[in-house]
């Protein structure tokens, strides 16, 4: 559980800070109302991606799982702001597989905590090789991070890539073409996040 008390009274001094009256009426419930959000978007900060990796079942062939197109909201840990955007995990099982929306809790574990993408994509790539075992796993995360296209360089439609391999993934590159051209080819690709402008138009 979040600090609520601390978490308010650091927002109350936030708003000073900037030169606000934290008594104006449209201020006077937001240290409480982002105490109660920062709960919600900060809640993988108490789970484990683990609780969810561990249920497996067996397989009798093992051919390549994709599940593209997850999609997540973060808070960049440099800034305080959300990154956002597409995780797309591969794995080769060995013997077992998981259920296919427990890969894109464990995306949810991880992205809700203070972040940077970099370490996030390593750390679901070998959460994915803890708990399943396989002979290899990948992920790839395209983001926009608003503290870099709302401040800063200011570059809007910027997208940072960035991609973790183990095992045959990062052994072979036969596996990660594989991979790339399995989350490329999407007739739904557009779909989703209609804000951006598709990458392959
Ligand atoms: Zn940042």
């Amino acid at each position: 559980m979040v600090d609520q008390t601390k978490i308010e009274e650091a927002v109350r001094m936030l708003l000073e800070g900037i030169g606000e009256d934290v008594n104006r009426e449209g201020l006077q419930e937001t240290p409480e109302r982002i105490s109660r959000m920062y709960g919600e978007i900060f809640a993988g900060m108490e789970e484990d991606a683990g609780e969810h990796l561990t249920k497996t079942f067996a397989v009798a062939s093992n051919e390549i799982v994709v599940v593209k197109n997850i999609t997540f909201y973060s808070i960049c840990e440099h800034h305080l702001m959300p990154f956002y955007g597409r995780a797309h995990i591969a794995y080769l099982p060995d013997g077992k597989v998981v259920g296919l929306s427990k890969l894109a809790r464990a995306v949810e574990v991880y992205a809700r905590r203070p972040q940077i993408q970099e370490q996030m994509t390593v750390q679901i790539v070998e959460a994915v090789m803890e708990h399943l075992k396989p002979q290899g796993a990948i992920v790839m995360m395209e983001a926009e991070h608003l503290c870099m296209t709302m401040r800063g360089v200011e570059k809007p439609g910027s997208r940072t890539m960035t991609l973790a391999s183990r095992g045959c993934f990062q052994e072979d590159p036969r596996w990660q073409e594989l991979f790339f051209r399995l989350i490329k080819e999407d007739k739904m690709y557009n779909q989703d996040l209609a804000m951006w402008d598709p990458v392959d138009k």
